[in-house]
């Protein structure tokens, strides 16, 4: 068994060399949490969208799309809170000169703690065997009462801290749990200060005229303000939801993770419009048709977790993360917020436009309660990629390294691979190619043998590969290899099109 570091960093490799991810700008040494998709990363990302898209609008009959600007109007961001409130605590050690995430160190410390929790379960479940009571133990066993008794102290603290904004609390918190820079070591931290992860700009020609703008840092805000336009021209009655894909800006203050916390990346939201009042019950509804979606896609269910908020922004009135299981263990990759009427409220308070719904069953007009659902389309490629990567160890002894994608996802659908490179055999190949290009994304190889073109086909987790050989001259059948099983069968060249389709068919 490889650590989850080292199996992480075959994770990032991986993608380098199979041109799924790289980084930007790299001759020039890079852009810190910044990322290009090369060609097999963009097939990816395309499929996760497209998949999102089509259970989100196509399959939702009250559920339509936008695409709204990048750019917003600044008074945007003073009514969402985010010119006020988007900030994250940040502190340096002047030893190392680097820069940590305030609160960040102490949810480290923390997961120390509950490092320490799991090793003394796991100790006692190794002693107790069968008759082990794992709830039991925890709230009897006194070193992990006291364990508990101190991460919730903490957590007080944290928490308590940040939501009065006291900074010097949190700075207190860090020096009293003797918190040290994992790089110098040292405990020689300045004070704590906000810092807030919008990017600006300047708009307008001249810098005396300039208007400063900000890079959207979510792409919800471009559904609230567009969200009369949309309800008024598509006639769309309460409940409603409108989705959108795009990109979204954030000067993360730690970068780290590969492309799981990026200064640049893409969100799938949709924003649910309701009665108020009935805002929990389409939380409730929202929480489970995503977690349905993400096993839709045949992931195992232990993958996922819930994670309900105790600390809620200062928009929300519910609110819970799911929670997926990456190389580096539990870490968001989905939000649902319940987002109460605070968005709407916001703008029609500072643009001074109405932005109520009159609503025909009641005969009144109110301002709709939102309740949303957000997911980082690039946090979900790393799921999928960290989630199918394989090496497997072969009858013949030697191994292969493997994506499981779904095939649904993956960059290409089938491999059209001649056997060899005479006898007719390219030609016959290419007629198949043809009749498969206009539906799926197909990829041809004639170089290399076989076996080598199998492995890369496997590489990039191409779910079926199809072979052309002598007998297809004859007979016009051709094998089809499937990845996962590595089983080939022989099959009409014209029925192709059928089964690799009944194949691929979603469930969405
Ligand atoms: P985190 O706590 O990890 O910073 P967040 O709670 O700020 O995330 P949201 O504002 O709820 O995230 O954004 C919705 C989704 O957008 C997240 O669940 C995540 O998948 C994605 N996301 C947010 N920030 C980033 C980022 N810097 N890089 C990549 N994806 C991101």
């Amino acid at each position: 068994m490889i650590n989850q570091e080292d199996f992480f960093k075959k994770i990032v490799a991986h993608a380098k060399e199979y041109g799924f991810v790289f980084q930007s700008s790299e001759i020039y040494d890079g852009l810190s949490a910044v990322y290009d998709y090369g060609q097999n990363g963009v097939e990816l990302k395309n499929n996760i969208r497209n998949y999102w898209w089509k259970s989100m609008v196509q399959m939702h009959e009250n559920i339509v799309g936008l695409d709204a600007a990048i750019f917003m109007h600044p008074t945007t961001w003073k009514a969402s809170g985010h010119v006020d409130a988007f900030n994250d605590p940040l502190i340096d050690n002047k030893d190392s000169k680097k820069r940590y995430r305030a609160d960040v160190l102490v949810e480290d410390h923390l997961a120390k703690i509950e490092g320490k929790i799991n090793k003394e379960v796991d100790k006692a479940a190794k002693r107790f065997g069968e008759s082990f009571d794992k709830e039991q133990f925890i709230s009897t066993n006194p070193r992990v009462v006291e364990y508990l008794a101190q991460s919730e102290t903490i957590r007080k603290r944290l928490y308590g801290a940040m939501d009065t904004n006291n900074l010097n609390e949190i700075k207190t918190l860090i020096e009293d749990l003797e918190i040290v820079c994992p790089i110098s070591g040292s405990r020689n931290w300045t004070d704590v200060r906000q810092f807030n992860l919008m990017f600006s700009t300047q708009m307008g020609a001249t810098s005396e005229g300039a208007n400063q703008i900000f890079l959207r840092p979510e792409t919800a805000q471009g559904i609230f303000v567009n969200y009369l336009n949309v309800q008024k021209t598509s006639r769309m009655k309460i409940p409603f939801g409108i989705a959108q894909t795009g990109k979204a800006f954030r000067n993360e203050i730690i970068a780290r993770q590969f492309i799981f916390r990026m200064r640049e990346f893409e969100q799938m939201e949709m924003q649910f419009f309701v009665r108020p009042g009935e805002e929990i019950k389409w939380y409730d509804y929202w929480k489970k048709e995503r977690i349905r979606w993400h096993l839709s896609l045949g992931i195992p269910e232990e993958k996922y977790r819930f994670h309900d908020h105790e600390k809620l922004a200062h928009y929300a009135n519910a609110a819970a993360d799911i929670e997926f299981d990456f190389p580096f263990g539990f870490k968001e990759l989905e939000g649902i917020h319940s987002r109460t009427d605070f968005d709407l409220g916001a703008h029609q308070q500072h643009s001074g436009k109405k932005m109520q719904y009159f609503d025909p069953e009641l005969n009144e007009s109110y301002v709709p309660y939102v309740v949303e659902t957000s997911i980082g389309l690039d946090r979900m490629f790393l799921a999928m990629l960290s989630n199918a990567y394989q090496e497997e160890a072969l009858e013949d002894g030697s191994t292969r390294v493997v994506l499981k994608l779904p095939a649904i996802l993956a960059p290409y659908k089938i491999a059209i691979l001649p056997l060899m490179k005479k006898d007719g055999l390219p030609d016959k190949a290419r007629e198949i190619l043809a009749q498969l290009q206009p539906d799926f994304m197909c990829h041809f190889e004639e170089k290399d043998a076989i076996g080598k073109r199998y492995r890369r086909h496997d590489a990039i987790g191409t779910p079926y590969c199809v072979t052309v050989d002598h007998q297809t001259l004859e007979d016009n059948t051709v094998t089809l290899r499937d990845r996962d099983s590595m089983q080939q069968e022989r099959v009409d060249a014209g029925a192709l099109r059928k089964i690799i389709a009944d194949k691929l068919r979603p469930v969405v």
